[in-house]
This record gives structure tokens, sequence and C-alpha cells, in this order.
């Protein structure tokens, strides 16, 4: 979660949170255990009445997603089932949770088993709803259907509205959790995944919403982050975060402005990424302990990375107007890298690979070793 990214606008997905509390409802604060030809009415009348006259009917024709889990809440005593709703209504304000440090929720049990049911109501509404053939518009009440895509083009429209802190239009155009490659379209389909933040198999109260829906590449989702948990996973190896302050979040607290991505020569004599935060506090050293559990990035960037992808990069930028005259000594080189420094700050989020690109550019800028092996690449270079 290095960039900063905007919050998309996408009043369909608010308004199916809405639909999907309303559910909950009507499974925690009652008990029943009538007959599902006599529950039937009831539940579309309940809908009807809070304003959604088509999704009880939509939503009881979706049997294994909704109602037999809804019917085995519904038969559970209320006192076994209170605090839940609000525990919901609390959590799903993820602002507020960032604020004070903790879920409501993680009060109740974990074998808790009327949350166990409200759980599995709302992650079948992402699995078996969102994620497969969406919300008919008039379910919700508004002019266009509801599904993954719609939330895709959502967020990339809100990316592409995305803005510098100068106010200068800055659209996104990486990934923002390890700054390569955008999603791709074609055939007006976009082509990446969705990934839970906070895990849906951990967190399925919100596997649903906006805030815990991050367009992350296929890398990064299916290969690095996948259900790793990044405030409390027993497989981690940090000790040094407990709490929602010990995190970064995609929305709510990205790791740009925190965290610096530098590049230094370690005891192999060889130049490599370092990820570290700015501050060196306890806090900012957590949130950097999780964000590389949950991502890997220092990993990934490092490597054959700058064998492979920052030498041609740099490569690129430097030998533009230096082909004429065939001369290369340190000064033009010195010259060279302070214009590829401003270029890659200014295209940060914008080109991939920048990031680490620019980190390895200030460092050559500095580094006189560096610059004495980069006379030599550069005079290969302007010979070829
Ligand atoms: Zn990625």
């Amino acid at each position: 979660m290095y960039h900063p990214i905007n919050l998309p606008d996408c009043p369909a997905l608010n308004t199916f949170n809405e639909l999907i509390r309303l559910l909950l409802a009507f499974g925690l604060e009652q008990t029943s255990s009538q007959p599902e030809t006599e529950m039937e009415p009831l539940f579309e009348q309940y809908f009807t009445h809070h304003g959604f006259s088509e999704a009880g009917s939509w939503f009881w024709g979706k049997p294994v997603a909704v109602r037999q889990p809804l019917l085995k809440l519904l038969a559970l005593p209320v006192a076994e089932k209170v605090g839940i709703l609000a525990a919901f209504a609390a959590d799903i304000d993820l602002a507020g949770r960032f604020a004070d440090g903790r879920f409501q929720v993680s009060d109740f049990p974990a074998d808790d088993a009327a949350l166990a049911l409200a759980g599995e109501i709302v992650q079948n509404c992402y699995t078996r709803i969102l994620a497969a053939d969406g919300v008919p518009a008039k379910v919700l009440g508004m002019d266009a259907p509801l599904d993954r895509q719609a939330v895709l083009r959502a967020y990339l429209d809100a990316q592409n509205r995305r803005r510098d802190a100068n106010g200068n239009s800055s659209p996104l155009k990486v990934c923002p959790g390890c700054d390569s490659r955008p999603p791709s379209v074609s055939d007006n389909k976009i082509h990446e995944d969705l990934d839970h933040f906070f895990p849906k198999s951990r967190y399925p109260l919100l596997a649903v919403h906006l805030l815990n829906l991050t367009p992350l590449c296929k890398d990064c989702n299916q290969t690095y982050k996948g259900s790793k948990d990044a405030i409390a996973d027993n497989d981690a190896q940090v000790t040094d975060v407990h709490c929602l302050h010990d995190i970064f979040h995609p929305y709510l607290r990205p790791a740009q402005p925190e965290v610096a991505v530098n590049v230094c020569r370690l005891a192999d004599g060889q130049p490599h990424i370092v990820v570290e935060p700015r501050q060196n506090d306890a806090q900012q050293t957590a949130r950097l302990h999780s964000l590389l559990y949950t991502l890997n990035v220092n990993g990934r960037w490092d490597g054959d990375l700058i064998e492979e992808r920052l030498r041609p990069k740099l490569e690129m930028l430097l030998l533009h107007g230096w082909q004429d005259d065939g001369q290369v000594d340190e000064e033009k080189l010195r010259d060279g890298l302070a214009t590829a420094v401003a270029t890659l700050n200014r295209f940060i989020g914008r080109e991939p690979g920048n990031v680490t690109a620019l980190a390895y550019a200030r460092w050559l800028a500095g580094d006189g070793q560096g610059q004495r092996e980069w006379v030599q690449v550069m005079r290969t270079a302007v010979m070829r």
C-alpha cells in the first residue's frame, strides 16, 4: 500500500451495504421458527417498509447465499444475538475504528454462533452476489446495476481524478501496492483483482465494504497478500503490531508519506533497495513491519531489479541528448542524474517502477564509486 489513492464514488455499493445491514437486522433483532412460506411475506414487507420494495423477494431467491443462513440466525434466541448489529454498524465506520484502534466485533468470542451466521451472510453477499451476477438496478432503487466491474470502474475513475499536493492533476497509473503496472482494460472490461484489505475469511462483516476493497495487481493480491492479516496474523514474524494504530491502510493511512524507499550499498558491495520509516519511532516501525509482511515490496523491488529494470530505465533517461558528442564523464553524469531525479519525482505513481528508479538515481547522485561504474556503463551505451 505505497501510494495514496482516491476514495471511489460508488453510491450503489453503499446502498448494497445498507441492504445487508437490513438483512442482518431482520435476523438479529427477532427470534422466529416460522415455516419458510410464512416467513417469506414478512421478509418482503420488511424491506418494502424500509424503502426497498424489490429487495426482499430478490434476496429470498438467493437460498444458499442468504435464506438458509438467515433462517438459522432467526431461530437463535434474541438474547444470544445482542450487540452484534451494533458492533457491525460501528465497525463499518472504518475511519472511526482507525481513530480508536480496534474493531468492536473483536469483543465477541471467536466461536459465537450468531456472529458466524451473520458473517456467512455478508461474505456470501460478496462471493455469491457481488462477485457473481451482481445486484440488479431495481433492487437498489438506482439507475444502474452493481457488480464487481462497477466497483473497479469507480476505483479507476477516482484514480484518474487524483491530484498531487499542489492541486495538479496526477492520475494514478500504477498498482498502489507495488508500483507496477495498472489494471488493463480491454473489451470495456477491467482486468484486476479486488483485494480485501481485511481478509473476508477473518473479517466477513467487512466483505462488501468500499474501504475494504482495493484493486491490486494479481502479483500483489495472489502471490503476496493473499489472506494475510495486517493486524494480527499468527504466521507473521511481526511482534510489534497490535491494533489498527499499528498498520497502514490504502485509503485511510497510505504508507507513502511515512515510508522512505532508499538504496544502500550493503556488505556484499552491491546496491540494494531498503524500505525505511521516515521517523524512526516504534509506531512507524510497526506499520512498516506490517506493510512488508503483507506485501513484501522490499524483497520484490530488490534482487535483480537494479540490473534488469533500474539500469535500463536510468540509462534511457540519461542517454537523452548524450549521443551527439559521445563524451561521457562524471560531471556530465551528475548533471544528467539531477535531471533524471526531477523527472522521476514528477512522474511518481504515473509510470510503473518510478519509486525504485528515483531511489536508485538519488543514491547514485551521491555515490562516487557508483558514478565511476556508471560512467563505464554509459560509455558502452553511447557507443552502441
Ligand atoms: Zn501490485
